[in-house]
């Protein structure tokens, strides 16, 4: 990085082309753009902004050098180690440099029509002159009374007021104001404020633990953590990870005035562990919500940039938050999917977090009840430092988990008829429900999981078995009720009610597959006097919806909690004891090498919001696979079980982490389309292949995907495995810089993929 003018500069670009692109300097512009400043630049007859990174490599002249258009900021936007970080995450997941750091900024720093973000301002209006004495002032103000009182009064306030609060509160008039405007005694100014939504939430008081031994252990080891450890801190489901989290940030904080990085998987989701840290560092941190506006996001960037905010709590793309000098990085619920993006760039998190860790020295702790196999091996293999909270902190137990198995019953579960008054008994089999009434007698609460959302999963004819599917995607559309409609979960499409069958005519559409519409109508039928939440997607639109409904829980509003995965994550209510499964089977049979991970880690944390309190609680699983290893472990609490037993399936075929893999999807309107480029494309990395890597990197496919149609586009895959990462890098740049795509079809590229679907 320099200072140095240069005339020439390399600019990144948000482009989909893998280069980056030399610009000339503006004669006219005062600010001499470095590395990690925006600029706007022309590009194919519109405009770009840009990121700066430094002197053109090579010397370009001639007359088709276009020029820069602005630099809209006095300073870098990016430091050195951010622009590294991007190079990075350009390189290993094969995307253009300008993407990368596109992710890496505000929306509102990065939008091409809005350079400038709008700040939400206050309208101060200031004194500009003193009259200093009484004849000057009844001078002034000899016909104008009302301007002498308003001119007397922010004298009165210091010389300074809110624009708000003389109108507003002290009922002037903006006429009065203006007057005093013109005659040059006032002025009013924009003053940039700092929105903070998080802020309005009422904080939980910081209460002081005394950190039980295991907590203690960790905390010890963590604070003599070496720059760049990384630590994987497996803690039981209630083994209080947050107080480490916490006492590890007080020392990198306050002790060592450094700053720090706290990712979890969604922000909506844990009002609680974040009201946590609040109560602790208060306005020290910054909450980086999906709520946010682009406007408030920037604040709250500007902020940690400034050094101002001294932490970040937010999901995955808080990895970028602006801090220099980071001690720590956490990342909690490390297992959990959503770390990684669905779309270019398709970088993991928690992987982005150890890569920048390592470059600016600071350590990581990835936390989890239920770690993902890749980190897991990596503790195994000593990359990575494994910390064990074993116990529930205040003497508590792990939940006893029940079975009930519902094969060999009258009424199959996944056949409930939508005629009224039917099905309680088939969906919520005795056991659960007597567990069920003797925790509402006893003033207690419940959660109900059932993943998966909507009214029924799907309708299908009874005379041909003809089944719904979406026009757009392969996908069946689910009834919602509420408004009454069939939607389809991928492209939003939706469509009314059909009276008979598309295919054959057939009169009788049977509604088959729950969702948690129809538990909740059931439960509510069943238990009229219960007050039930239901916590889906459906019921969360609002921007602050989910810690609606939570607070309602914790402040003992709600009798039943009823929802999809998202109930299943962080919650800690002590007066929850007990948690059904409605239907455990959701999702375990997807032809994703992940669905049994996933299924284990949703079984084991859902499970562990029984019984945080000292009334104890229980789990009761309904299943008609209670010897899949996924179900029987988390049954047991026996996470090594499960880990070893899949990390033995995941040999062969081979699947992560036992080599690593990249997923290449190419796509288009016409499936005809799709697989001939498919074809094309395994041909041509199959021809690369023999040539070029002495064997390191396996290519398997093509073949359509496992859903082939979303949103009208028709997919098909290869896969890429590998034990050689960096090998896998190369072919991957290599070909996707190199293969031709026709325009309409589409290649995309996803390093460690989190799921093949
Ligand atoms: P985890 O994230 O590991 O499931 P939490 O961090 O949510 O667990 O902690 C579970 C509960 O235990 C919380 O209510 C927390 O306030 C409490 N807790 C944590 N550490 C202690 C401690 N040392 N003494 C008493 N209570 C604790
Ligand atoms: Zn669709």
């Amino acid at each position: 990085m320099t200072d140095e003018p240069t005339a020439l500069v390399e600019v990144a670009l948000p482009v989909p082309l893998f280069q980056t692109f030399t610009y000339a300097l503006n004669p006219e512009s005062t600010v001499i753009p470095v590395a990690g400043s925006r600029v706007v630049v022309p590009f194919r007859n519109r405009r770009e902004i840009g990121v700066c990174l430094g002197p053109a490599q090579a010397r370009v002249t001639g007359p088709k050098l276009k020029r820069i258009i602005e630099v809209p900021d006095d300073e870098p936007v990016l430091s050195a180690d951010m622009i590294a970080l991007c190079s990075w995450i350009s390189e290993y997941y094969v995307v253009p440099v300008g993407l990368a750091l596109k992710a890496a900024l505000p929306a509102s720093l990065t939008g091409a029509s809005h350079p400038q973000p709008t700040r939400k301002t206050h309208r101060i209006v200031r004194l500009r002159e003193d009259l200093p004495t009484l004849t000057h002032r009844e001078k002034a103000f000899a016909r104008a009374p009302q301007q002498r009182a308003l001119f007397e009064l922010l004298e009165s306030l210091g010389g300074t007021s809110t624009l708000e609060h003389l109108l507003q509160r002290l009922a002037f008039s903006p006429s009065v104001l203006k007057a005093l405007e013109k005659r040059g005694l006032i002025r009013v100014e924009a003053e940039e404020v700092d929105r903070d939504p998080f802020a309005l939430r009422p904080g939980e008081a910081a209460r002081t633990h005394q950190p039980t031994a295991p907590q203690r252990d960790a905390i010890r080891r963590l604070t003599a953590a070496s720059p760049g450890e990384v630590f994987l801190l497996h803690g039981i489901t209630g083994s209080g990870k947050t107080l480490v989290y916490i006492e590890l940030l007080k020392e990198i904080v306050d002790v060592r005035g450094q700053t720090g990085i706290v990712l979890v998987p969604e922000i909506a989701l844990t009002p609680q562990t974040v009201d946590r840290f609040r109560a602790v560092f208060g306005d020290r941190i910054a909450v980086l919500h999906s709520a946010l506006s682009d406007g408030e996001r920037y604040d709250a960037w500007r902020a940690l940039k400034r050094g101002e905010k001294r932490i970040a709590v937010g999901a995955r793309s808080a990895i970028f938050a602006p801090l220099s000098n980071v001690g720590a990085i956490i990342v909690d619920e490390e297992h959990e999917a959503s770390y990684k993006q669905g779309e270019t760039p398709r970088y993991h998190a928690r992987e982005v977090a150890i890569v920048r860790a390592r470059a600016e020295g600071s350590i990581v702790v990835l936390g989890s009840a239920t770690p993902s196999l890749e980190s897991w091996s990596n503790a195994e293999a000593g990359k990575y430092t494994l910390l064990t909270l074993p116990e529930r902190v205040g003497g508590g137990r792990l939940p006893k988990v029940e079975i009930v198995d519902l094969r060999h019953r009258a009424t199959p579960l996944a056949d409930t008829s939508t005629g009224p008054g039917t099905g309680y008994s088939a969906v919520i089999r005795d056991e659960l429900d007597r567990a069920l009434s003797h925790t509402l007698q006893r003033g207690e609460q419940s959660i109900l999981l059932l993943n998966r959302r909507g009214y029924s999963a799907f309708v299908q004819c009874n005379d041909c078995g003809d089944v719904v599917v979406c026009p757009n995607c392969s996908i069946t559309l689910t009834h919602h009720r509420a408004p009454e409609r069939l939607l389809c979960h991928y492209c939003a499409h939706q469509e009314p009610l059909r009276a008979r069958c598309a295919r054959c005519g057939g009169q009788t559409l049977k509604q088959r597959g729950l969702g948690t519409q129809q538990v909740e109508r059931l439960v509510s039928d069943r238990f009229p006097g219960a007050r039930i939440a239901r916590m889906d997607v459906d019921t969360t639109s609002g921007k602050w919806a989910h810690a609606e409904i939570l607070d309602r829980v914790g402040g003992g509003a709600v009798d039943i909690l009823l929802g999809t995965q998202m109930i299943a994550k962080g919650l800690d209510f002590p007066n929850v004891t007990l948690v059904g499964v409605v239907d455990a089977d959701v999702g375990i049979n997807l032809p994703d090498f992940r669905a049994s991970e996933r299924c284990f880690q949703l079984l084991s944390q859902v499970a562990g919001r029984a019984g945080r309190g000292p009334k104890g609680g229980k789990v009761i699983i309904q299943t008609r696979v209670p010897t899949h290893h996924a179900v029987s472990c988390a049954v047991a609490h026996d996470y090594s079980t499960f880990v070893r037993e899949e990390l033995e399936g995941r040999i062969k075929p081979a699947y992560p982490p036992n080599l690593r893999l990249a997923n290449i999807v190419f796509s288009g309107t016409s499936d005809r389309a799709a697989s001939g480029l498919a074809i094309r494309g395994a041909d041509w990395i199959r021809e690369l292949l023999q040539t070029q890597t002495g064997g390191q990197v396996a290519i398997v496919g093509p073949a359509p995907c496992p859903i082939e149609k979303v949103k009208t586009r028709w997919r098909w895959h290869v896969l890429l495995k590998s034990q050689n990462p960096s090998e896998l890098t190369r072919v991957g740049r290599y070909f996707m810089k190199r293969f031709p795509v026709p325009a309409a079809l589409r290649v995309t590229f996803d390093r460690d993929p989190v799921t093949l679907l």
